[in-house]
């Protein structure tokens, strides 16, 4: 397990990565999905990118976890059962329910993605099991409450905006159409805006400045690509809702 220091080092490495993606992806939108466009490299079949990109949350995370020498406390234990929760159906299972037949993702992006996990994986599983007090207390503890109650609100937002999308799609189609119902009424995102609630959740629930830390790289990560798709939903659909913002509804 890393000592102390060097913990707090990759704490400001990923603050430091937040700040740089999303500077970067305001002028570059990650080429995959409806952004995807020649010139970035070799590619893999979407649903393998998603499952490599994902991997670290699971083979490093967990091995990582349970190095902690608080690994059994009961506040650590539920911390990684909320990660494990969206993890699984991330890595595992979301990828082989979207409607992508045909699709590819840069080896590129799927190798960012990858390398961003492993750093977060050290930078939160020895916050859950090492460095944070989670013992039974915590689980009492308004934070503790007020945190998983946010991160489940935001895990049901992601959830039901994702199905609603792969609902579009018959099997085998790969076309887009204008979403609708719920809160895409309000945004043209709520899958990254479920993700975004869901992690700030996560972040209240650790108490932490690594958990900050990764709240903010996924909004670093999600937001300027909410604003990708909204334009882009303008420039294809002229009939497209004018009340819908991006990403929060009613402000932007
Ligand atoms: P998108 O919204 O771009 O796409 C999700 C799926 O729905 C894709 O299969 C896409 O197809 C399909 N889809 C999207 N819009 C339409 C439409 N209008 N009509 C028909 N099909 C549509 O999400 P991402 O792929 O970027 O992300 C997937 C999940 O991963 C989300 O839940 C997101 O929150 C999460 N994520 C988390 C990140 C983090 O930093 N924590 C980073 C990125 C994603 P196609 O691929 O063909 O466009």
């Amino acid at each position: 397990m890393i000592d102390a220091f060097t913990h707090r080092e990759l704490v400001c490495v990923e603050l430091g990565l937040a700040l740089v993606t999303v500077l970067a992806l305001l002028f570059i939108a990650a080429p995959y999905g409806r952004h995807a466009r020649g010139g970035w490299g070799p590619t893999l079949p979407n649903h393998w990118g998603w499952v490599f990109m994902e991997s670290p949350t699971l083979l490093l995370f967990v091995p990582l976890y349970f190095l902690g020498s608080h690994a059994n406390a009961p506040g650590s234990l539920w911390l990684l059962g909320l990660w494990l929760v969206h993890y699984i159906h991330r890595t595992l299972i979301y990828p082989f329910r979207i409607r992508t037949k045909s699709k590819s993702i840069p080896l590129l992006v799927v190798t960012l993605g990858a390398g961003f996990q492993v750093l977060n994986a050290f930078v939160l599983a020895p916050q859950l099991s090492q460095f944070g007090a989670y013992g039974s207390d915590w689980l009492v503890d308004p934070r503790f409450i007020v945190g998983t109650l946010i991160f489940a609100g935001g895990f049901f937002i992601n959830r039901d905006a994702d199905r609603t999308l792969r609902n579009l799609r018959r099997p085998g189609e790969t076309g887009y159409e204008i979403p609708r119902g719920r809160l895409y009424e309000l945004v043209s995102c709520p899958n990254y805006l479920g993700e975004i609630v869901q992690w700030i959740g996560f972040g209240i629930a650790t108490w932490s400045l690594a958990g900050a830390a990764f709240a903010l790289y996924t909004i670093a990560n999600v937001a300027p690509r909410a604003l990708a798709h909204h334009r882009w939903y303008f420039e294809t659909f002229p009939n497209y809702p004018t009340g819908r913002r991006a990403l929060v509804p009613y402000l932007f």
